[in-house]
């Protein structure tokens, strides 16, 4: 049985600028690319800024005589290009971490156009690890140090959505079917039938994991970005947890962590896809249209329908958007001005995106009343009360 609502808390909105890597003087010598972002301080950034070097320059124009929008936005962190893996997850994900281990379910995710430092955020490299690592690092972590009060079981599948179909990425099918969401009406969770279910022994294991899972990525060519990867990679994190002391009677936590890597944002246009190419621009903006589309209807003062069912995506992440979840977003934006209108794009839907309310709800079920649905738990507790 889930408690009452809490409270209400709303989504917390992380900018991260990725570094400008692209050269700023083309081939012929031009001034081609220039920084279109400007950082103010760690709330506050200049979209398209008149000189982010000298302020008191006069308003000029750009080599597209467009007038430089100089647009300012607000958002709950904002990254700039020296921020490490650390603080970026220190400002984001870490603080759902004692939410997590008290029963409230939450999501992180990654949204932004390809190439603008997605997998570098979610996932990283071995040797600069990003945010899957350092949470797991710092769960196991918490996990050991209440396991003499606690029980713990916590177990993480990885998933991805592509074309509107669901594979495993850790035990992909030969066949390449895709896997069923159903939504388990007890528990307030949304369930892949089939979907393996791992265990790893430490966060090393969690890194090997994730590198695997990444290969398994539905990866195409296409022009913006010949290996972008074109599916939603979706991690989830399951924990439930009981007080040892408390015996049969005990209240079972339970929450799901999920961190996400979503598709490139950008347009079909962008990327000039054509034939196959289009169909699967066309589904992955289903679901990313359907995750606005979500959006905003929890941003409306009383959301009476929020459209979950269009899309597999928003299918899955229906406990863990608006109901009972705690949601960080970080939007992944370039600097330069080759990307002007997908950051400029980012931006927009990010901040439209904070005004969403989210109702955070503790979960926790009287296992004397749910017996049957955990015959896991059941044979624990016989087994202490055996000891006993
Ligand atoms: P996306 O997943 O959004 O398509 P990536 O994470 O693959 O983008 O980033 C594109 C490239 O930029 C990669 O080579 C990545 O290593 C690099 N990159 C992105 N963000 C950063 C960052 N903050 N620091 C250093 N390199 C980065
Ligand atoms: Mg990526």
């Amino acid at each position: 049985m889930a408690n009452d609502a809490s409270g209400t808390a709303a989504i917390t909105v992380a900018v991260r600028v990725r570094p400008f890597f692209e050269a700023a003087v083309d081939s012929t010598g031009d001034v081609g690319l220039r920084r279109i972002v400007q950082v103010v301080d760690d709330r506050i950034l200049v979209f398209d800024p008149v000189d982010p070097n000298s302020r008191n320059q006069t308003r000029t124009y750009n080599h597209g005589s467009r007038r430089h929008k100089e647009i300012r936005y607000g958002f709950d962190r904002v990254f700039n290009e020296t921020a490490t893996q650390q603080e970026v997850y220190e400002g984001t994900a870490q603080p759902l971490i004692d939410g997590v281990l008290n029963g409230y379910n939450a999501t992180v995710f990654a949204y932004g156009a390809t190439g603008c430092g997605k997998t570098h955020t979610i996932t990283g490299t071995p040797q600069d690890p990003g945010i899957i690592f350092l949470t797991m690092r710092e769960l196991f972590h918490r996990i050991d140090n209440a396991s003499s009060e606690q029980l713990v079981d916590s177990s993480l599948s990885y998933l991805e959505v592509y074309n509107e179909t669901i594979r495993d990425l850790l035990c992909p099918s030969p066949s390449n079917q895709s896997l069923d969401v159903r939504e388990d009406d007890g528990s307030n969770r949304v369930v892949v039938a089939g979907l393996s279910e791992h265990r790893p022994k430490n966060v090393d294991d969690v890194m090997q994991m994730l590198i695997k899972g990444n290969e398994n990525r539905t990866r195409a060519p296409t022009e913006a970005n010949a290996v972008s990867s074109r599916s939603h990679a979706v991690l989830q994190i399951h924990i439930r947890q009981r007080d040892r002391a408390a015996g049969v009677n005990a209240s079972v936590k339970m929450a799901t962590l999920s961190i996400i890597d979503l598709a490139g944002s950008e347009r079909a246009s962008v990327t000039k896809n054509k034939g196959e190419r289009l169909l699967e621009g066309a589904n992955i903006n289903r679901s990313l249209l359907a995750l606005g589309n979500c959006i905003n209807a929890l941003c409306s003062e009383r959301p009476n329908h929020i459209p979950y069912r269009d899309s597999k995506l928003t299918r899955l992440l229906k406990y863990s958007l608006g109901g009972n979840c705690r949601v960080v977003m970080i939007t992944n934006i370039s600097p330069s001005s080759f990307h002007y209108d997908e950051t400029h794009n980012t931006l927009k839907y990010a901040n439209r995106a904070k005004n969403i309310k989210t109702k955070v709800e503790q979960n926790s079920i009287d296992v004397t009343a749910h017996l049957a649905q955990y015959p896991k738990i059941i044979s624990e507790l016989k087994a202490e009360v055996e000891v006993l």
